[in-house]
């Protein structure tokens, strides 16, 4: 038996029959201070696939199975070792394709974000109890201070949750990757620039969901950014049917993207009006076929001039779009990174608005507990039995 917590060389044997397996090292990790707070070993193994083989067949013998997908990290937090958004945070870590979404995963793991939950949390249970104690005075009509701290400690918390959500789902779009969408006239070039675009940037091969015939949706790493180019089958006047339904997701992507590239035909200088009917995000100016055009003099002014053929300007292009994402995202400041935290964080808001509403101290103290229980379940602090299936799904053996 190696020390605690130290590793030492080891040669493996089969339990049953003597045999060496393998030389490696183990490692044993008495409870509670082991990953999952239980007793862990751990055997340091050549990674072949005859050896590890060997070495689960005889652990087996010994009547120890393989984990689950997820199950020591399900462990973890059921020992108390870590928060269900921590949880999230190592599978999101494990998935992590980017530096942004790397930094993200970890500063979520180091518990920045459950700590805000956990603020809410307590602040919350405790203007509930102030509530609650005042209630519980017989024959009394409310302190009227109570009454006013509780009122006022209700307005503050449902500022700051509705805050929180007013994001712009920036921590979701950094997980699932920022759209940015390319428009314009056909024949500007938008397939040439998103086929140079994702060339020359480190091009991300996961497949992503909704990907049609009519959007070409390629996954770039931009500067440690998650990117999602959409090029938008030329948008034009159809009255061919299936167009006009790639017509319509194209404009319902470009809309929902956060950042939109127009491009047009440098040598067509008028077209880039055509940029003024997308109202709303962003949308940046892109001069294409530069290398046709003698004179740049006629560029409109604000449009970057490129051309996707010889890669002119693409440089600068990267640099403006880069500088563009990474002002829209703090990676310091904790964000809200899962639909299932939005779902409970409006649940919770929902649950403030009614309380601030409410007829009577029973009812408001009601709708403070309902609205306590909805932040406990982000972090796993009140019952979410039903939810933990759900979340250890995706995670990956071994983990
Ligand atoms: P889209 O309809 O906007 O996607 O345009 P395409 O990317 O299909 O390009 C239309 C035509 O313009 C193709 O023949 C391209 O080879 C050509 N093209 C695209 N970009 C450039 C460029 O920067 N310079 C030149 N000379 N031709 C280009």
């Amino acid at each position: 038996m190696p020390p605690p917590r130290r590793a030492r060389r080891a040669r493996l044997r089969d339990p049953v029959t003597g045999d060496a397996i393998d030389d490696g090292l183990a490692l044993w990790f008495p409870a509670p201070r082991s990953v999952t707070g239980e007793d862990v070993a751990e055997f340091h193994i050549h990674g072949s696939r005859a050896v590890i083989a060997a070495v689960v067949a005889a652990l087996r013998r010994l009547g120890l199975r393989l984990a689950e997908p997820g199950e020591f990290t399900r462990r973890a937090f059921a020992n108390g070792k870590l928060d269900l958004v921590q949880a999230e945070a190592i599978a999101d870590l494990v998935a992590a394709e980017t530096e942004a979404q790397r930094r993200q995963a970890l500063r979520q793991l180091d518990g920045h974000l459950g700590a805000v939950y956990r603020g809410w949390s307590a602040r919350l249970l405790r203007t509930a109890a102030h509530l609650e104690a005042a209630i519980d005075f017989p024959d009394e009509d409310l302190p009227p201070e109570v009454e006013a701290g509780v009122a006022d400690e209700i307005a503050t918390l449902a500022d700051e949750i509705a805050a929180h959500l007013a994001d712009g789902r920036r921590g979701e779009r950094l997980r699932d990757g920022i759209t940015i969408a390319i428009v314009g006239p056909p024949n500007a070039g938008k397939s040439s620039l998103l086929n140079t675009l994702s060339q020359r940037e480190a091009a991300i091969t996961s497949p992503i969901a909704g990907t049609t015939r009519d959007v070409i949706e390629v996954a770039v790493d931009l500067a440690g950014y998650p990117v999602v180019f959409a090029d938008t089958a030329g948008l034009r006047d159809s009255t061919d049917s299936i167009e006009q339904e790639g017509l319509r997701r194209a404009l319902a992507r470009a809309e929902a993207a956060e950042l939109r590239l127009f491009v047009f035909d440098a040598r067509r200088p008028g077209d880039a009006a055509g940029a003024a009917s997308w109202p709303g995000t962003e949308t940046l100016l892109v001069a294409n076929k530069i290398d046709l055009v003698a004179d740049r003099a006629d560029v409109p002014t604000g449009a970057l001039p490129v051309s996707a053929l010889t890669g002119d300007g693409i440089a600068a292009l990267v640099a403006a779009l880069t500088g563009r994402v990474a002002a829209g995202y703090d990676l310091a400041a904790p964000a809200l990174t899962r639909e299932r935290h939005r779902a409970a964080l409006d649940d919770a808001l929902s649950a403030l608005r009614r309380a601030q509403q409410a007829a009577l101290p029973e009812l408001r103290a009601e709708d403070l507990r309902l609205a306590w229980r909805s932040l406990g379940r982000i972090t796993g602090a009140v019952d979410v039995e039903d939810l933990l299936d759900v979340i250890f799904a995706d995670f990956c053996i071994g983990k």
